[in-house]
């Protein structure tokens, strides 16, 4: 079967009518205690409703038409025992080009046996599965509050490495959340990762939201800087790798503009481009309520309230004075899921981000799969929930 094709959803970047990408926080249950972790400290009322059923994820997803992205979130989403059957109703009936599962590699037997499910099961869509790895180590253990994590970890992301001669729509990545306590140890984290004897991509996500701990927010926007320099030398060296999927050069030219942009951000402390959240973004939590973003705390109101069709509850009086601000440029944040749209979506950053697809040479997805340096493959030196993936 051939994957779902992007360009379908050309249309979107003149009229932002309608929302092709969606987070799905599936659960709110997780197995590690990461302290950073915004959804788990968040306050939302509705934390103790019902989960959404089966049949009712059915109806929701039937009122959302054709999505070119579906990230699922949580919580740990591995714990969901029924999340191949929840991948599999939005690649039946939304055709989404990529769906990423972001997981803390705390449970390599369930996740491999899951993502092959999905994989089986899924075969028009992009999966992406992204493990978070924050540290090296013990340093990795003691951040997600979780003993043996990263060796679990990297476990978990060797194990889906082996999945990947079976199946050619499965991507690997690692992904990074960079917070106070690891911001000065990210050379060794880029380098370990890029050492990797599995291919994948490495992304570092800004730490972001409200936590219990606001500490975990003092970074220095100049490491910052630094660290995705290095991550950009890597990948233009050859050292760290692309996507294979077909327009994988094109993201990743998005992701070297996105991080400029979010540094940019940090310094300029406001909002640089316009954010599309509400109009080609969604988040859906797992008790059916629906946001702009995960930054922004107001819920456009419960699709159960709306007879799961969303298209309505966007229409509401609600959802119409929360989503007005937004397109006024009310806020700002340094959220890459919604830099992805907020970039692929607006014309006017196209010379921007032709410039630095140019820039990436002669990289090719191919390339890629060839082990970079050996440093840190099956010797180490001895993962967000922050973050639906690991974006
Ligand atoms: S700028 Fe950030 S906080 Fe504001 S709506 Fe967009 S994603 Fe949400």
């Amino acid at each position: 079967m051939k994957v779902h094709s992007a360009l379908r959803h050309m249309p979107s970047i003149l009229r932002k009518r309608r929302p092709i990408q969606l987070t799905f926080f599936v659960t709110r249950k997780c197995n590690a205690r990461c302290p950073w972790c915004f959804y788990l400290n968040s306050r939302d009322p509705s934390a103790d409703g019902e989960l959404l059923s089966l049949p009712e994820i059915r109806e929701i997803s039937g009122s959302l038409g054709r999505l070119l992205w579906v990230a699922f979130s949580g919580g740990e989403v591995f714990l969901r025992g029924d999340l191949a059957e929840i991948g599999a109703i939005f690649h039946d009936r939304n055709r989404p080009r990529i769906m990423l599962f972001p997981t803390n590699g705390l449970l390599p037997e369930a996740t491999v046996e899951q993502t092959e499910r999905i994989l089986r099961r899924c075969p028009g869509s992009v999966i992406v599965v992204k493990v978070s790895l924050d540290g090296l180590n013990g340093d990795h253990d003691e951040l997600r509050r979780s003993p043996g994590a990263f060796e679990k970890a990297l476990e978990t992301y060797r194990s889906l490495g082996r999945l990947r001669s079976r199946y050619t729509n499965l991507e690997l990545g690692i992904n990074t959340v960079f917070l106070s306590e690891n911001q000065d140890r990210m050379d060794e984290i880029i380098d370990f990762v890029a050492g990797l004897d599995i291919r994948g991509t490495h992304t570092i996500s800004m730490i972001r939201g409200n936590l219990a701990e606001e500490r975990y927010k003092s970074v220095d926007v100049g490491k910052y800087r630094r660290a995705t320099d290095r991550l950009e030398r890597n990948l233009k060296d050859g050292v760290a790798s692309i996507h294979s999927f077909a327009g994988s050069r094109l993201k990743a030219a998005q992701d070297i503009l996105q991080r400029q942009l979010i540094h940019q951000t940090l310094l300029a402390d406001r909002r640089l481009v316009p954010c599309y959240a509400g109009n080609l973004n969604l988040v859906l939590t797992e008790t059916g309520e629906i946001h702009p973003c995960e930054v922004l705390g107001s819920s456009l109101g419960n699709v159960r309230a709306h007879g799961y069709d969303v298209g309505r509850l966007l229409k509401s009086d609600r959802a119409r004075d929360i989503l007005g601000p937004i397109a006024d440029g009310a806020c700002h944040c340094t959220h890459e899921c919604n830099f992805i749209m907020n970039i692929l979506f607006n014309p006017g950053l196209y010379p921007a981000l032709f410039k630095e697809y140019l820039g990436l040479g002669r990289v090719r997805p191919d390339a890629a799969a060839a082990p970079a340096a050996s440093a840190g493959t099956a010797s180490c030196p001895s993962t967000a929930k922050t973050d639906s993936a690991g974006r």
